[in-house]
């Protein structure tokens, strides 16, 4: 008897964010076309938030898998350290460019593997800038309260600190948070500890992982400006906002901001690969070059800027930016607004809220990561064929650009019965 997929998958594997305590099989995927999934046996599944937001223009993309083709036979890997390669400059070009539009003075690119790694660098580049001015007690970092920037352990240190990664705190260095909105309490901080702080990170405009919450630019501004007077720098982690999620290519677009950093990653290479990068100011970049050698930023990874990712990296670039994904972009936020405008009105939705094409809305019920209501409304979820993962009490949306009118109206029409069936909003 040939052993199934699931059995060998249960045998050796380990998977992210899953307690196999539980027992609850994977899904044995076979392959992805556009917005779909299709699982062995032949059921199709419509992935509503882009496989964990990387996806731009939908699976197996046949111009991204061309790209992807013609440099592995090309050159798949040389270290980047002492070499370099059309795809890794050809991509910098890019985001440098859109960057500099954009009324920034990012002017450099870093590469790294992924979105945790890409705020590594943003985190350490911070520092190291401070301590190479000399004021190497500027070593505390703000974060908002809330927040996630990935798993690693400097990532997580600017993470909600009462969150799913409250277990590792001891691990990790201390940092000071403020809650979204609150400019003053900012205030107080900078002026409780004059000249401790490194940077603030954000995730302008929407909080992914910790519930798609949103914020106001208003709130944005005032912080920079905070910042700036304080001479803390600002690092914006795009990893999730970026390329075109909230409307715009970045999100700090929204509150006009000038940031010293941005990471991005996820959608970067179309979610095809991984590939991490942090674009930092020339100002940033100078204060690292010099003929002392300890001045080097000692930071790499075996695969930075790999030419396989930085051309798939350029190959989602062209398509992001031809015309018709633009369309598709606005005609999404379109869609998203209206689907969230109905749910706005159901008993059981609280807070319906979208920014471009991502859409959220809490449900009523137990709020937080480990409630129950989540796998309980992912299950209801794929049983009507549509791949949402809440988190806790939040549904929540974010398509491939690919994603047709009627395949959002399917989405929103998903969400809304898992509402109905909820049993929340009785007695109101
Ligand atoms: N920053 C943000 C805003 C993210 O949403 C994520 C991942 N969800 C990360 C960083 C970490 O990215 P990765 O999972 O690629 O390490």
């Amino acid at each position: 008897m040939p052993t199934s997929l699931g059995d060998r998958d249960r045998k050796f594997l380990w998977h992210p964010y899953t307690q196999h305590g539980l027992g609850i099989p994977p899904l044995e995927v076979v392959s992805g076309r556009g917005a779909w999934l299709e699982l062995a046996g032949g059921r199709r599944i419509l992935d509503a938030i882009s496989s964990w937001w990387v996806n731009l223009h939908g699976h197996a993309h046949p111009e991204i898998a061309a790209a992807i083709a013609a440099q592995a036979g090309r050159l798949e890997q040389v270290i980047f350290a002492g070499f370099t390669h059309e795809p890794a400059v050809a991509l910098a070009e890019l985001l440098v460019a859109a960057a500099a539009e954009r009324g920034t003075a990012l002017r450099r690119v870093f590469y790294s593997d992924d979105g945790s790694t890409a705020v590594e660098v943003a985190l350490k580049m911070a520092y190291q800038f401070h301590a190479q001015r000399g004021a190497p007690e500027r070593r505390r970092f703000i974060a908002l309260a809330g927040a996630y920037h990935g798993d690693t352990l400097g990532a997580m240190a600017v993470g909600e600190p009462s969150g799913f990664h409250a277990l590792f705190r001891p691990l990790l260095p201390e940092v000071d948070f403020v809650a979204p909105g609150d400019a003053p309490a900012l205030a107080r901080l900078l002026a409780d500890r004059p000249g401790r702080h490194a940077a603030l990170i954000v995730e302008p405009m929407v909080q992914g992982a910790g519930g798609m919450r949103m914020h106001d630019p208003g709130f944005l501004r005032e912080a920079e400006k905070l910042c700036r007077e304080a001479g803390v720098l600002l690092i914006c982690d795009e990893v999730f906002t970026g390329f075109y999620r909230t409307g715009r290519l970045f999100a700090f677009e929204h509150a006009n901001l000038k940031p010293d950093f941005i990471t991005l990653s996820k959608g970067l290479t179309g979610g095809f690969v991984p590939l991490g990068a942090t674009l930092a100011t020339e100002e940033i970049f100078a204060a690292f070059a010099s003929d002392d050698r300890s001045h080097t930023f000692m930071h790499g990874h075996s695969f930075s800027a790999n030419p396989i990712a930085c051309a798939a990296g350029i190959a989602s670039w062209k398509l992001l930016h031809a015309p018709a994904c633009q369309r598709r972009i606005e005609a999404i936020a379109t869609a998203t607004a209206a689907g969230i405008a109905r749910l706005a009105r159901h008993p059981a939705a609280r807070h319906a809220r979208h920014l471009g094409t991502i859409g959220a809305v809490d449900i009523e019920g137990p709020p937080g990561y480990f409630s129950t209501l989540g796998p309980r409304l992912y299950e209801a979820a794929l049983r009507r064929g549509v791949l949402l993962r809440p988190l806790g009490n939040v549904l929540y949306a974010v398509p491939p650009y690919c994603v047709t009118d009627e395949e959002i109206a399917l989405i929103y029409e998903t969400m809304e019965r898992l509402l109905d069936e909820s049993g929340g909003g009785s007695g109101r």
